[in-house]
């Protein structure tokens, strides 16, 4: 039999160990940090507005080319993404530093419903040049329809033009967008695609693993900057998933983990 005393001691150190562990413990809110530096570079380096700039006068002088030589009977459209591609969320990744949570719906949904994502720099004026060229826009994004009267508000709020249903095709079952691209191909001769995520552009990228995705990107490198326009998003995407290998649901310090190992390194002593 224990006797009280040292019923006490194995108490405190059973307590003592558990704290250890727990202030040990690689957290959420630890793993939000590492997003600091990327949002440093979205929210105040000029390279970011000029990198935006670029992509749009890239796409305005690729969609002129392409009404030039164009002599079909379909009305020609360009297909966008809206987050990260036309609207910035940075603010919204900004909020999870410090915060001990990941991204979720529960708090994704006031962040559409405040209408604060700026537009991307040139986004307004090329949809808009677009539109007086005769050219509509499809917004497909994988935003949940419950969010579809927040973002129409917001895209309306920013000066987008086709902010309607018929334009704008959101997630209903499948993140996977080509058949949304198809419904669109059936009426319209698609002109460009802009996108932040491969799976913006061609489905092939999809659940694809880290040497897989550059691979495909390499087999169709004339379309970069022709009829794709990527634009750059450092805060999250389909390359994080591959860094996780699709595990999603994997906690941080395993997260922590499969980031560091995909680190390429220099195997240099000092
Ligand atoms: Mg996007």
């Amino acid at each position: 039999m224990m006797k009280i005393n040292e019923k006490f001691k194995l108490a405190v150190m059973v307590l003592v160990t558990l704290a250890l562990i727990t202030g040990c413990a690689y957290t959420t809110k630890d793993l939000n940090e590492q997003s600091v530096l990327a949002l440093n570079w979205v929210q105040t380096s000029a390279e970011f507005h000029a990198i935006s700039y670029q992509n749009y006068n890239l796409a305005k002088m690729n969609l002129d080319r392409f009404l030039a030589s164009y002599s079909g009977s379909k009305p020609v459209a360009v297909i966008t993404d809206m987050d990260e591609t036309i609207t910035d969320n940075s603010a919204y990744q900004s909020f999870l530093v410090g915060q001990d949570f990941g991204y979720s719906s529960k708090t994704w949904g006031p962040w559409i419903a405040a209408a604060q994502a700026k537009a991307i720099p040139g986004a307004v004026e090329f949809f808009n040049y677009a539109k007086q060229k005769g050219v509509e826009t499809f917004y497909i994004s994988n935003t949940k329809m419950d969010f579809l009267e927040g973002a129409k508000k917001k895209l309306t709020a920013l000066g987008f033009p086709y902010v309607d249903d018929k334009h704008m095709l959101f997630q209903t079952k499948s993140s996977d967008k080509q058949e949304r691209r198809d419904i669109v191909a059936k009426d319209y001769e698609i002109a460009l695609l802009l996108g932040d995520n491969l799976n913006d552009f061609l489905s092939v990228f999809a659940k694809k693993p880290i040497a897989e995705r550059s691979a495909e990107a390499d087999k169709i490198k004339a379309e970069w900057g022709n009829k794709f326009i990527v634009f750059p998003n450092p805060l999250y995407g389909d390359w994080e998933g591959a860094i996780y290998k699709g595990n999603w649901g994997a906690g941080p310090a395993e997260k922590d983990k499969m980031r560091k190992d995909a680190l390429e390194r220099w195997d240099y002593k000092p």
